[in-house]
């Protein structure tokens, strides 16, 4: 595999990292993984983000964003925090932003206020916009839509939704990112097929690691973690769903990638 690739949602500051940093990038640019989105979930995690991209300037951005699982602790500096972290040249995206009514962890109530503060960021700054979708995609398509003629750049990542849902976010100009739970036997089935949908110039590739080991790697790895270096594996599940060569589609959303995050 010598394509380049770029993951877009590397959750770099989990504590399963901490131990071999550099071999788990150093595995990563070795499959063709050479830029990696490491991704904020609230705004202490956020500035870490920052601190990592510019420990690995050559291969790591960042984004700062509050997740809906952390919305509930949003506070009087949250916002302000956002916008100064925003600023800085690594940092190439706002989010994780959204909504999740699948656990709740945070009230939807604050789900919803976090997310239309950061939709408003992301207009302001003029950013692209990172987003999670699960289990609420009425009210994230009522929340969102108001603002889409003020952002250029969104994307809903890890798709997992309907075939109705991808028609609604593809028709709203949204971007989509593919997951490892496409290479799942059972319950990415639907999504196997829903791919063949999302134009190459709409869809990006992540791992979401250290979650969602893809299910079908043999022999799986020892102790489940994800891993960036996994995305090629990716690739070619998605590459054998839309029945295109992978380095093709390797190509494509590498090139719409870099376009999504006008990256150099
Ligand atoms: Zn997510």
């Amino acid at each position: 595999m010598t394509a380049e690739l770029i993951d877009i949602c590397f959750n770099f500051t989990h504590s399963a990292f901490r131990d071999d940093e550099q071999e788990v990038l150093n595995r990563a640019i070795e499959a063709g993984v050479n830029r990696l989105m490491v991704t904020g979930s609230s705004a202490s995690e956020s500035r870490y983000c920052i601190e990592l991209a510019e420990r690995y300037p050559q291969t790591l951005y960042a984004t700062t964003g509050v997740h809906p699982h952390l919305s509930k602790d949003w506070g009087a500096q949250t916002l302000e925090q956002l916008r100064e972290m925003a600023n800085h040249e690594r940092v190439k995206a706002i989010g994780e932003a959204g909504l999740d009514y699948n656990r709740n962890y945070s009230p939807p109530d604050a789900q919803r206020f976090a997310f239309e503060r950061q939709i408003e960021l992301a207009c302001e700054l003029r950013m692209p916009l990172f987003l999670h979708e699960r289990d609420a995609h009425e009210d994230f398509v009522s929340i969102l839509g108001p603002y889409l003629g003020e952002l250029s750049n969104v994307v809903v990542h890890c798709f997992t939704g309907t075939g109705e849902q991808l028609d609604a976010y593809l028709n709203m100009g949204l971007h989509i990112g593919i997951t490892g739970w496409i290479c799942d036997e059972r319950r990415g089935q639907h999504l196997q097929q829903l791919v063949k949908r999302i134009p190459l110039n709409r869809m990006m590739l992540e791992t979401d690691a250290p979650y969602l080991l893809p299910r079908d790697l043999k022999p799986p790895p020892k102790g489940r973690r994800n891993e960036p270096a996994y995305l090629p594996h990716i690739l070619n599940t998605v590459a054998r769903c839309v029945g295109l060569d992978a380095a093709d589609v390797a190509a494509s959303t590498t090139t719409t990638t870099r376009k999504f995050y006008h990256l150099d």
